[in-house]
């Protein structure tokens, strides 16, 4: 029996579309866009989609959702729930898990229909074994197994030979080598970004060429190899002046940036909150204006959360001891539409494409992040317009470590639809 979402505004990139249109689901697809009361099933369930947006689900290249191995931070199906509540339909766990995600074994385990995933999983396995950074993983089978890309993601590749033979490895069976971005060389004890902030608060910084000079580095060796190269969680004015040169001159080069690096500042680190503390840090203004621009004039390519869930007693330490990073996965669309959209004037179209179009090419996932007839039904229905209040205490991640909690936000996921089911509905909009 087929499914309608009916009447609402069907933003499309894949198909340059924005108009009013119903979909009819069936079979977990989509199997008909047309003009509203046009299609010719008739039978069937519907939802009301009228006044809000309908785009193609929603893919999160980046999210740690920490099993193996530390299932009391998070689990594959606590982490998937907070996914579905934030409307991704996909997300990408990365390898940095215990033990590592470094083989076809491990990459299946967190595939299988046991783990209770809420939306699709489409791990990123590790670059090289143990992401030790010296020997390469086995990237076709890792493929097989179901893996999309490769990194050492909570490090970086830092020898220039490893990065090399993985640019070129990865590139012959079509994936891309993500990289984090770090200089481990030059931020040894730092905690935060260097400048006047971290003057204050006598933290040790972080310089911005920790990051600029890896991408620098890996853009060479990614001309050289022809191989893809994807900068995880951009977060400096001058590397992202360097992915633009890059992508002129015809590299094959993506990146993507996170909500709290376009929203936040170093100099919101006022009193030693850790759940300020990320990797990379947050940056100076300059660096945050370069990235809005970045998000804009389209030389960002996706929006990636670096969900990155700690258990209370770990965060609850001193800043220099906590650990790196956030949960982010249920704020981004509203942190996204309040900056993005409603500030920026960035246009719903550009977002829509930074959050499902985009990523799905970067990891060629066929027949996802696009509505066309015959792709994957996932898809999420969100309000641009309505205002709500995040806090943390209701979120689905099994942390609760958000900068964000009590935030007044724009933009509000309605529902999260995979494979044509419902996996999360926003309460007010339950029918
Ligand atoms: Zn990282």
């Amino acid at each position: 029996m087929p499914t309608f979402i009916k009447n609402g505004r069907v933003i499309d990139p894949s198909q340059n579309l924005d108009g009013l249109f119903d979909l009819v689901l069936a079979d977990g697809r989509i199997a008909e866009i047309v003009t509203p009361g046009k299609s010719k099933a008739t039978a069937g369930e519907t939802f009301d989609a009228k006044g809000l947006i309908v785009a193609p689900g929603f893919i999160d290249l980046h999210v740690h959702l920490r099993e193996p191995g530390q299932s009391y931070k998070e689990t594959i199906a606590t982490g998937t729930m907070a996914a579905a509540a934030g409307g991704f339909t996909s997300v990408c766990p990365m390898p940095n898990t215990s033990p590592i995600n470094d083989s076809p074994a491990i990459t299946r385990w967190m595939r299988d229909p046991e783990r209770g995933a809420h939306v699709n999983i489409f791990p990123v396995a590790a670059a090289s074994m143990g992401s030790q950074g010296e020997q390469l993983t086995d990237f076709a089978a890792l493929k097989r197994a179901g893996a999309v890309a490769v990194t050492d993601d909570g490090k970086p590749i830092l020898r220039d030979e490893i990065m090399q033979q993985a640019l070129a490895a990865a590139a012959k069976l079509k994936m891309p080598v993500v990289q984090h971005a770090e200089d481990t060389r030059i931020t040894r004890d730092a905690v935060m970004n260097s400048g006047p902030t971290a003057f204050r608060l006598g933290l040790r910084g972080w310089p911005p060429e920790a990051e600029s000079s890896i991408v620098e580095r890996d853009l060479r060796l990614a001309a050289e190899t022809k191989g893809h190269l994807h900068v995880a969680h951009l977060s400096t004015a001058a590397a992202l002046a360097a992915v633009r040169k890059a992508k002129q001159a015809g590299i094959h080069v993506t990146c993507e940036v996170t909500p709290h690096h376009f929203m936040l500042l170093d100099e919101d680190i006022t009193d030693y909150n850790t759940n300020f503390k990320m990797n990379p840090p947050l940056r100076s203004g300059q660096d945050r204006e370069a990235l809005l621009t970045g998000l804009a004039d389209g030389t960002v390519d996706c929006i990636a959360t670096d969900h990155a869930p700690h258990a209370h007693h770990e965060k609850n330490a001193e800043f220099d001891r906590a650990p790196f990073g956030i949960i982010g996965l249920e704020t981004a669309l509203g942190l996204s539409i309040s900056m993005l959209h409603v500030q920026r004037k960035i246009p719903l179209k550009r977002i829509v494409e930074l959050f499902s179009f985009n990523p799905a090419r970067l990891i060629a996932l066929e027949g996802r992040g696009t509505l066309a007839e015959g792709s994957h039904a996932d898809i999420t229905v969100f309000d641009p317009a309505e205002k709500w209040a995040f806090h943390v205490a209701h979120s689905f991640s099994k942390s609760k470590n958000s900068p964000f909690d009590g935030w007044r936000l724009q933009g509000k996921v309605v529902a999260t639809i995979v494979g044509g089911k419902i996996v999360w509905q926003s309460g007010e909009n339950r029918k």
